[in-house]
C-alpha cells in the first residue's frame, strides 16, 4: 500500500498579503498544472505572530524529533512505505497545529521523493530536525515581536516602532536580524474571496458578464520556513500593527484600525462568554469587568516605562523587569499567587 506522498505532483505555499490588512497563506498540492487546495487561511496580519505568543508547540517538538527517528529507520524494504504514511499522519497532525508547519510539507515530501529514487544528494535527512529548531528560534523571535514591539503600551515609551524594534534586536531578544525572503511575485488575483487558482482561461468580456474583476497582488512563494516567517514579520513592520492586553484576562489581541475595544474575544474559563461579551454586558461596570491583577500590572508597567525615559532605568532592566512582572501576573491571574504578593512585588521599588 502506498502512502499518501506517491500520490502527490508536489506542494506549494503562497502567502500574500491585501490591503485590508488580511494576512493569507495557502498550502496546494500539485497535480500537473492544478493546484488543489490543501489548507488556506485568511486573518487578520498580526494573528500568525498571537498565534505563536500562545501557541504550546511541546508535542509538536516531541512529533518532530520522532519523524527524525522514522527517517533513519528507514531500510529501502517494502515495509518503509508503512513508516512514509506514518510520516504524513504525522505532518498533517503538525499543520492542524500551525498552519506553519505547513512549510514541513515540502520537506517531507522531497525526502519522500529522494528516498524513493535512492536518495540523491540534494536532501539532507536532518532537515527535519533543523526545521524543529528553526521554529523553536521563530517562536522566540515572535515573542519578543509581540512584547517589545507590537505591544500598544510600549507607545508610552515615546519611542517609535523601529526605534523599539532596534533595541529589541539591539538586546538580543530577536532571534534574528534580517527578513529576507524569495521568491516574491506579482499576480492577477480575482477580487472577492476566489483566487486565480487555476488558470481561468475565459476571455475579458466573459469575466465582465460573471462579474468578475482582477487585481494585481504581490505574492510570496516561500522556499522556506523562514521566507514565510520573515515575509510576514515585515508586512507587520510595515503596516505597523498593534497589539493590546485585554484588560480581562491579560492576554494579547489585535487591534483592528482605531478600535477602542479593551477586552479580547476569547472565551472566559468555565464560561461561554468571551471576556469582550461579558465587557460589554449592561450590568457589569467596565469597572467591575477589569481584573484586578491586570489593573495593578499595567499601572506598574506604565511607571517603569516612564522611569526608562527619565534615565532612571535602561532598556534593558526595564525588559527583564517586564519579563519577571508578566510572568507573575499570568501567575496571578491563574490564581497560583495571591493580589496581595504581587502588588508587595511590583511596590518593592517603589521610591
Ligand atoms: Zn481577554
Amino acid at each position: 500500500m502506498n502512502s499518501r506522498f506517491h500520490y502527490i505532483g508536489g506542494v506549494m505555499m503562497r502567502c500574500y498579503v491585501t490591503q485590508d490588512n488580511q494576512e493569507h497563506i495557502d498550502l496546494f498540492e500539485l497535480n500537473g498544472k492544478d493546484r488543489l487546495p490543501y489548507f488556506r487561511i485568511t486573518q487578520d496580519l498580526g494573528q500568525t505572530l498571537i498565534d505563536l505568543y500562545y501557541g504550546n508547540f511541546e508535542a509538536a517538538y516531541s512529533i518532530i524529533a520522532e519523524i527524525g527517528k522514522e527517517l533513519g529507520s528507514l531500510t529501502g524494504q517494502d515495509t518503509d512505505e508503512a513508516i512514509w504514511k506514518e510520516i504524513y499522519t504525522q505532518v498533517e497532525e503538525l499543520i492542524n497545529t500551525h498552519f506553519l508547519f505547513g512549510a514541513l510539507l515540502p520537506i517531507a515530501f522531497s525526502l519522500y521523493r529522494a528516498h524513493i529514487h535512492n536518495w540523491d544528494e540534494n536532501v539532507d535527512k536532518d532537515d527535519i530536525r533543523k526545521f524543529g529548531n528553526t521554529f523553536y528560534d521563530i517562536v522566540r523571535d515572535a515573542k519578543s515581536l509581540v512584547e517589545s514591539c507590537f505591544n500598544e503600551e510600549e507607545d508610552d515609551s515615546g519611542y517609535t516602532l523601529a526605534e523599539r524594534y532596534r533595541s529589541a534586536s539591539d538586546s538580543g531578544s530577536l532571534k534574528f536580524d534580517t527578513m529576507q525572503y524569495s521568491h516574491v511575485s506579482t499576480e492577477e488575483l480575482l477580487v472577492g474571496n476566489g483566487h486565480m487558482d487555476n488558470p481561468v482561461n475565459w476571455d475579458v468580456d466573459t469575466m465582465r458578464r460573471q462579474g468578475i474583476t482582477t487585481v494585481f497582488q504581490e505574492v510570496l512563494y516561500p522556499d522556506t520556513l523562514m521566507d514565510l516567517y520573515n515575509y510576514v514579520k515585515a508586512q507587520c513592520l510595515r503596516a505597523e500593527i498593534r497589539i493590546r492586553p485585554c484588560k480581562h484576562c491579560g492576554r494579547y489581541f489585535l487591534v483592528i484600525g482605531n478600535s477602542k475595544l479593551e477586552y479580547c474575544d476569547r472565551l472566559i474559563e468555565g464560561s461561554t462568554k468571551t471576556c469582550r461579551q461579558m465587557g460589554s454586558v449592561r450590568n457589569y461596570t467596565n469597572r467591575q469587568m477589569e481584573n484586578p491583577v491586570i489593573r495593578a500590572y499595567t499601572k506598574a508597567y506604565k511607571t517603569h516605562n516612564a522611569r526608562v525615559r527619565y534615565g532612571m532605568m535602561t532598556k534593558d532592566e526595564f525588559q527583564s523587569w517586564s519579563r519577571a512582572a508578566r510572568w507573575r501576573r499570568d501567575e496571578c491571574v491563574a490564581g497560583k499567587l495571591s493580589l496581595e504578593d504581587f502588588q508587595a512585588w511590583l511596590d518593592r521599588d517603589k521610591t
